[in-house]
């Protein structure tokens, strides 16, 4: 058990008390889930919300008539509420509800990118960016004769940096980069990135889809213009996703669905938008998964960050350790910095076979692109088996999978 001095507690036990899933056997072996990069499990706390909303108040948000819908406009709102304040938004009205990452980037792209994209003009990515924040720059990119390119990484799987600079230039009309990566676990050096390409008048873009169970994240000290990720991979539901933006950029971008909620006032001579934030969110929104997000970040703001964040370190560390003392275990990447994602590939078999024969033995892993065929194919590999962590793992989990591994390798033989 570690206190601070902030009297908010971790207690690892306690913590894999809160989420019922874990507690189950699977395959005929107790669980052990190391597949939160692909989606986090969701404590008590928030599939209660979300059964309290459709028991006790389900009904439609902000035009409403009566009370259910009153306490349902005002649950919603305050998820808004929790969500500017655990980015530090200056304000709550630059904070949109998507349907997730891949939404908010899409949107970023069909409303910014339109209107400001021109031929000639250069999106920088890197290349280990997953699908979700290359395609949509090469649709628009195709629209409007731009350009995508790659920033290369190193031998370890961090982002070039001196290639990224020589990259850099007045064409440069948009860096769009995660904050860690899904595949290889890398924590990229976003803010210090942000700042190089602003001084060449560049827009940017952190997909912080992987970033945000694990690290502290305040937009303002980024200084980026658009920060985006999903409820599903910090203990919300699926379905529900954020876009934060600069609240000039957002003011100044045309609407990307229309209908319902994003209107002003309508008429057959014309249409005037609402403000923000709901000038984005036309339609009924995702109530429950909100007000489940909502629920999500306050069991992790309940929580000692600093100590989920060494318990996160170490299960990272251990994992390392264990892996060199793995015959035949050949790591994928090696960043300097890495949070959450372990990949690896085993004795040259294929990464799916692994991950069917960890299964087996109740471990649940990732094997595959990871929907990053790009950093494959610059890795020369069809893909890795991906460990990766959250705050509800411990360092049993870590010993079943090398267990689970060294049992593995039996059938590989
Ligand atoms: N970006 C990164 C880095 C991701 O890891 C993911 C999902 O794994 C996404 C984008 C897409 O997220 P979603 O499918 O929730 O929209």
């Amino acid at each position: 058990m570690t206190a601070s001095l902030n009297s908010k507690m971790f207690n690892i036990d306690k913590v894999r008390a809160d989420f019922p899933i874990l507690h189950q056997e699977v395959n005929g072996s107790p669980l052990v889930y190391l597949d939160s990069a692909a989606t986090t499990q969701k404590p008590q706390a928030v599939i209660d919300a979300i059964t309290q909303y459709y028991s006790g108040y389900n009904s439609n948000v902000h035009r409403g008539a009566h009370s259910l819908a009153d306490k349902a406009t005002y649950v919603f709102e305050n998820s808004r509420k929790q969500v500017a304040a655990f980015i530090n938004s200056p304000s709550v009205n630059q904070v949109l509800w998507t349907r997730g990452t891949t939404e908010s980037i899409n949107l970023v792209a069909q409303s910014w990118g339109q209107t400001n994209i021109g031929e000639g003009d250069e999106i920088l990515v890197s290349a280990l960016e997953h699908h979700a924040n290359i395609v949509p720059w090469q649709i628009l990119a195709e629209q409007k004769g731009a350009k995508v390119i790659p920033i290369p990484l190193d031998s370890a799987g961090d982002i070039d940096q001196g290639a990224f600079e020589s990259l850099l230039s007045e064409r440069v009309k948009l860096l769009a980069i995660s904050h860690v990566s899904n595949a290889l676990g890398s924590v990229n050096p976003v803010a210090d990135m942000i700042a190089k390409a602003k001084a060449y008048g560049a827009v940017t873009l952190v997909d912080g889809a992987q970033a945000v169970a694990h690290l502290p994240v305040d937009v303002q000290q980024l200084g980026c213009d658009f920060y985006v990720f999903s409820g599903h991979k910090l203990f919300g539901p699926t379905g529900v996703g954020v876009l934060w933006g600069q609240e000039a950029l957002l003011e100044s971008m045309p609407p990307y669905q229309s209908g319902g909620e994003m209107i002003d006032t309508v008429s057959f001579d014309g249409t005037t938008f609402n403000g923000l934030p709901f000038k984005f969110e036309a339609g009924t929104p995702h109530i429950e998964g909100v007000v489940g997000l909502g629920a999500g970040i306050e069991y992790l703001n309940a929580l000692d960050r600093d100590a989920v964040k060494r318990h996160e370190d170490d299960l990272m560390a251990y994992t390392i350790e264990q892996s060199e003392a793995c015959d035949g275990l050949v790591r994928i990447g090696q960043a300097k910095h890495q949070a959450g994602a372990f990949s690896f590939l085993l004795n040259g078999a294929h990464p799916s076979d692994i991950g069917m024969l960890l299964d087996q033995q109740g471990i649940a892993v990732r094997t595959g692109h990871h929907c990053a065929q790009p950093l494959m194919n610059t890795l020369a590999i069809p893909g890795t088996v991906r460990a990766s962590f959250s705050l509800y793992n411990n360092r049993d989990d870590i010993d079943r999978l090398f267990a689970g591994l060294a049992k593995a390798k039996q059938f590989l033989l």
